[in-house]
């Protein structure tokens, strides 16, 4: 099953499905519709066959949980991103965060801060929490996980950097867009995707989801030992080879270009940075 936030008809926003050609309204017991993916889940994420609402071109995608709970980032969680910064992957997931209301959408601008520099990328596969847990067992991830998304985890490798650790520099205003859709685990195998980036149209990353060193079941169970998920939360599983950083030309994002993060079996999920 797929779901999306996208633009309602009459302006503001709405949770859908996409069932029968068409994306449907999710909507509560009253019949009232929910404006976003994460009031869906945070009232339960029982679906209710809606009305066709947007036919399947006409959707405007905006960010599935437009303000997560929390987000958790995973670092140094694929084997050849770890090698091109001559790393060994880590022996548990090493995680940080990002603040969560810098999450933007599909087409949204992402915008260069005047305070940082050196501008990167990171195409990751998002987690979405669905129902709430703490203490999971990674055998029983898939029922706490709702769907999963593109994330496009922005960073200044410059704060990054000069910060010793990655707060700051993964946490600057749109650093974090993500969709454009979710696509529910029974109908989305996470092992052996192919997933990627694009700037201005040329290939940058280009990698595989079999590839990363902790995958979905072990993140659930680790960063559900920390502390509680609750619904609508986003975890970025970590980026494949091939950013910016550990390039020999050391150029980073600059006003004007596009990134194009994409996940096979999800989609694509495209971006344009400015200066703030
Ligand atoms: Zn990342």
């Amino acid at each position: 099953m797929r779901y999306a936030t996208v633009r309602a008809p009459g302006g503001g926003s709405l949770a859908v499905f996409f069932d029968k050609g068409a994306w449907r309204s999710l909507e509560d017991r009253s019949g009232r519709l929910y404006p976003h993916l994460r009031a869906f889940l945070a009232d339960g994420g029982s679906r209710r066959a809606g009305r066709a609402v947007i036919e399947e071109h006409e959707a405007a995608f905006l960010a599935p949980v437009p303000r997560p709970p929390k987000i958790v980032a995973v670092g140094l969680n694929y084997a050849d991103h770890a090698e091109e910064q001559g790393k060994s992957p880590p022996e548990s997931p090493m995680l940080f965060s990002k603040a969560s209301n810098i999450v933007v959408g599909p087409d949204d601008i992402v915008k260069i801060p005047p305070t940082a520099g050196q501008i990167d990328f990171e195409c990751e596969l998002g987690v979405i929490v669905g129902k709430p847990g703490f203490e999971i067992p990674a055998a029983k991830w898939a029922e706490h996980v709702f769907g999963f998304t593109i994330v496009n985890d922005v960073t200044s490798r410059e704060a990054q950097t000069a910060d010793r650790q990655f707060y700051r520099g993964k946490s600057f205003d749109t650093f974090c867009p993500t969709g454009p859709v979710v696509v529910t685990p029974d109908e989305f195998d996470w092992n052996g995707k192919g997933l990627g980036l694009r700037l201005n149209g040329t290939a940058m990353q280009k990698g595989s989801t079999s590839r990363m060193c902790f995958g979905p079941p072990a993140l659930i169970e680790w960063i559900s030992a920390i502390h509680p998920l609750e619904p609508g939360d986003l975890i970025a599983t970590g980026t494949p080879a091939g950013v910016l950083m550990f390039r020999p030309e050391k150029r980073f994002l600059q006003p004007g270009d596009e990134t194009e993060a994409w996940i096979e079996g999800i989609g694509e999920l495209r971006n344009r940075f400015e200066k703030r």
